[in-house]
């Protein structure tokens, strides 16, 4: 094809998107003034526009193409299931195998006594689960009246009415009059941002001991649970001080709570565990899945469960809750089949032992940049803070800069997402060093024009 007849086309897709389509988290005015990128295919870690340009796609989508793009095995998965049984419910005690042998695979990787999973169709409806289950939980234990979860501001947890709600971003709540009731936030232990003149350590116990103030100040008796992310993703990428876990810890243990870690990103080898939780060494008691449990390859989410909740669901009657895909045959056999080869290729110990230590290694070089305020990451999660002035951390007065910057990585063959003006990165976890390398080239380049437009 050249290149014109591919603008043409092009045209063609943006003004059909215009016309038809209300695509998710977009400024509709801003999308018809600009028209809609179009991605037509990919294949490992890279991705093609509808001109041709190859882009290395520093997000893995949205975080969750794991074993990277064009594995023939998922398709082949897929295509085995739909022929086999291409759907069936699971409702009212009903099981097919995929279904079952999934729930194994994911017992024999998570934390140590959770062992059942209910399955779900995305992030979102995880986190809508995990809500009625822990109140449903608490009902069971004769607590009706614990219902409040505590969630942190700037957490992410999805976009549903649950999902906002437990989340902590203001944007989302002031679309739609939310959060719903019974829920409250505690900041975040975001130390660049908020740190002030405390050292990283002193702010991770600071904004931890939050976490007990909310539970006194609620009631114990009152609060169901509380709900966090290993590292916020959607937030900016942010990495709590090493302090901040086990203060939580220590609290959680003091108060009859549960704990729910959302491991929609962090799950399926994102910091180089199998959960974040194990990096963390946290045990909590529910987590919901999602994103790079399929890799991305077709929707699917689920809520891993402590086993002693399970004995509690097991005294409580019917649980009015699922939905129609919940467990679906031909996600649960893609699943399957990603997590086979996350552990035939040894993908999680690989980013442990290799490539996390040595994209982070390279990610610190570009602390130098005169627009990054903060260069930080861990295992395969990376964020830039754009800044005006690097030492006193003055941020950019005028709006969008982290667009500027992103712009630039588009136009240059990057994908790197602005979460304000923070640059962040997730790439698939079958990045080579190579590619890796090509990454942080790309990205000092992108840096360099978006400080010449804007410093
Ligand atoms: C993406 C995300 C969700 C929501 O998942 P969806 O599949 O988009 O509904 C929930 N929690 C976290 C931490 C996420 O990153």
């Amino acid at each position: 094809m050249n290149s014109q007849a591919t603008n043409a086309q092009t045209q063609e897709w943006q003004a059909l998107s215009r016309a038809h389509h209300l695509p998710p988290f977009t400024d509709y005015k801003l999308l018809n003034e600009k028209g809609a990128r179009i991605i037509t295919r990919a294949s490992g870690v890279y991705l093609w526009d509808s001109e041709g340009n190859k882009i290395l796609d520093g997000m893995a989508g949205l975080w969750c193409v794991n074993v990277g793009y064009g594995r023939e095995e998922l398709v082949e998965a897929a295509t085995r299931q739909m022929r086999e049984l291409p759907y069936y419910n699971l409702f009212f005690q009903t099981a097919h195998p995929p279904a079952i042998a999934l729930a194994k695979a994911i017992a024999e990787v998570a934390p140590e006594g959770m062992n059942h999973v209910f399955f779900t169709g995305s992030g979102s409806e995880s986190n809508d689960t995990v809500l009625r289950m822990v109140r449903h939980y608490w009902a069971i234990k004769g607590q009706p009246q614990k219902k409040v979860i505590i969630g942190r501001w700037n957490g992410y947890h999805g976009s549903t009415v649950a999902g906002v709600s437990l989340g902590g971003m203001k944007a989302l709540h002031n679309q739609g009059d939310l959060p719903i009731p019974g829920i409250e936030h505690i900041d975040q232990p975001y130390w660049y941002g908020e740190g002030g003149d405390l050292s990283p350590d002193e702010f991770g116990i600071k904004v931890a001991e939050q976490l007990e103030r909310k539970i006194l100040e609620v009631g114990e008796d009152k609060v169901a649970a509380f709900i966090a992310e290993p590292i916020q993703g959607a937030g900016g990428v942010i990495i709590p001080p090493e302090t901040y876990w086990p203060k939580i810890r220590e609290i959680l243990s003091r108060y009859d709570i549960l704990f729910i870690a959302d491991e929609v990103i962090c799950g399926f080898g994102r910091t180089g565990e199998w959960f974040g939780s194990q990096y963390y060494g946290n045990a909590p008691d529910l987590m919901p899945i999602a994103k790079g449990l399929t890799s991305g390859y077709i929707p699917m989410g689920g809520v891993v469960v402590r086993d002693e909740i399970v004995e509690t669901l097991n005294e409580g009657g019917e649980f009015y809750h699922g939905f129609t895909y919940s467990g679906h045959p031909v996600a649960a056999a893609v699943a399957l089949e990603n997590i086979r080869i996350l552990k035939e290729e040894k993908i999680v110990e690989r980013v442990k032992n290799e490539t996390a230590p040595y994209l982070q290694q390279r990610w610190q070089e570009l602390a130098d940049h005169p627009l990054v305020g903060e260069a930080r990451g861990l295992g395969l999660v990376g964020a830039l803070e754009l800044v005006r002035n690097k030492k006193t951390r003055e941020r950019f007065t005028e709006q969008g800069v982290g667009m500027v910057c992103r712009e630039h990585c588009f136009r240059n063959g990057l994908i790197m997402r602005a979460v304000g003006d923070t640059m962040i990165i997730s790439p698939p976890l079958v990045i080579s060093k190579t590619e890796i390398d090509e990454l942080i080239v790309k990205a000092r380049k992108c840096l360099d024009l978006t400080a010449a437009a804007v410093l």
